[in-house]
């Protein structure tokens, strides 16, 4: 059992460190694939990561829909593994605000974000969003472009022939694309303000839908192609037309 500190303590660390070392905030790595049926969960040291991941691509692609109890029972029966590290990858989604625990009741699915906050975080990332990409075409170096356009194509072919388990890598490795712009543009404080309201989990779990993430590449694409010609203005409008398009994409699912 890991005591709640120490995961205090780890989680506090590896943000300190990332702000340091310009890491993403926003992690990245293989999903364990949840294949169609039951999840498919590879024993080894990063248990818990890869319980974690099992349960993310779920709520990501509403299988537990927005409010949906969670119990730590029924988890450990459907994947076969101990409570430990369901309540470990339990801590971290609460953490990243897509699980809330109740007192007496346990572990639910967040509930949707409403319309008002939707139309929140898209005017925060209207402000910030634009301007860190014309800040970041200037500073853009050739590794720093390299390393964009090799998320952008791990985007495209995210997550294997489970549409569920491509949707839940897409959603998250597009946060990363755009925490990674932000690192260039080298404002902390506004990269670190965007990540803590993790949008990306919030509004990839408003709609399940390849719409979302085909359209998506072709304006990330766009706005790569700003970068790689160093053109400020270009990558600014790049970025505004993909966060515009992003939100009206997703506005139906209010209807
Ligand atoms: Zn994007």
């Amino acid at each position: 059992m890991i005591a709640a500190e120490d995961r205090a303590s780890s989680r506090a660390l590896s943000r300190d460190k990332a702000v340091r070392s310009q890491k993403p905030l926003i992690r990245s790595h293989p999903a364990a694939d949840p294949g169609e049926g039951v999840p498919v969960i590879h024993r080894g040291a990063s248990l818990a990561e890869e319980v974690y991941e099992a349960i993310f691509a779920q709520l990501m692609a509403l299988k537990i829909p927005p409010g949906g109890r969670i119990t730590v029972d029924a988890v450990a029966r459907e994947f076969n593994v101990s409570q430990t590290p369901i309540r470990e990858a339990l801590g971290r989604l609460e953490g990243e605000g897509l699980v809330v625990k109740t007192h007496l009741v346990g572990y639910s699915a967040a509930p949707q974000v409403s319309r008002q906050r939707f139309t929140e975080l898209y005017q925060l990332r209207l402000l910030l969003e634009p301007d860190a990409a014309c800040k970041a075409a200037t500073a853009m170096t050739d590794a720093a472009l390299q390393e964009l356009t090799e998320a952008a194509g791990v985007m495209s072919h995210a997550g294997g022939p489970d549409e569920r388990a491509r949707y839940s890598r897409f959603a998250r490795e597009d946060a990363v694309f755009h925490d990674k712009i932000l690192a260039v543009a080298g404002n902390e404080l506004i990269r670190e303000t965007l990540a803590h309201q993790h949008t990306h989990f919030h509004i990839f779990r408003l709609m399940f839908h390849s719409r979302v993430t085909e359209e998506a590449l072709d304006e990330h694409a766009a706005i790569l192609a700003a970068f790689s010609r160093h053109d400020p203005d270009e990558a600014g409008r790049a970025m505004r037309t993909h966060i515009e398009r992003s939100r009206d994409r997703l506005l139906p699912a209010f209807d």
